[in-house]
């Protein structure tokens, strides 16, 4: 598999190190000229959704990934690309949980930002994903998935609520599986 990282900042290096590791080709997309690399699986880090989105409007990045996104092509998307991918921003209005200048919002669920507070801003847990037991969970400033459309399928759940989703071609984790 060939897969393309979004690598416009965060942790994009260790999401490639965890797609080398089992065995695929990974390239970064910095530019727009890097898409015409073509990719198998579109990765999309963690990191801070509000300047990645902001990043991905100012280097010309937006619309080409967002017709691919669209139209189908496979996307791993973890925590600040999960945010980047819901269609809706749950914002209560609070400081820390601004909307993304530019989000693609392919993935029919809402996120609230930042969404643990400071004391659980970054935790572990271990937990089932997709009926495996004993995964763990890296949770970093993470989101929460406040709503998900009925088909949308959840993979992972904390205190209730879905940690990861898949729909259609994408998965999205609110934690960081890469980092486990
Ligand atoms: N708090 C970040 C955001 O809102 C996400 C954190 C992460 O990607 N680990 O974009």
């Amino acid at each position: 598999m060939r897969i393309g990282v979004l690598s416009v900042q965060g942790a994009f290096a260790e999401m490639a190190a965890y797609w080398r590791a089992q065995g695929a080709e990974t390239f970064e997309i910095r530019q727009r000229s890097d898409l015409e690399r073509g990719m198998d699986l579109l990765a999309l880090p963690g990191g801070e959704s509000t300047v990645q989105g902001k990043l991905l409007n100012d280097l010309g990045l937006f619309t080409p990934l967002k017709e691919r996104i669209d139209g189908g092509l496979p996307v791993f998307a973890v925590c600040a690309g999960l945010i980047l991918l819901a269609e809706k921003i749950d914002d209560p209005g609070s400081r820390t949980n601004t909307r993304p200048e530019q989000w693609f919002g392919s993935l029919p669920i809402a996120v609230r930002r930042n969404a643990y507070g400071r004391q659980l801003g970054s935790f572990r847990t271990i937990g089932v994903f997709d009926g495996k037991p004993n995964v763990p969970m890296t949770f970093i400033r993470a989101p929460a998935i406040t709503e998900v459309a009925p088909e949308v399928e959840v993979l992972s759940t904390f205190d209730g609520a879905p940690t990861s989703v898949r729909w259609r071609s994408i998965t999205a984790f609110t934690w960081h599986p890469e980092l486990n």
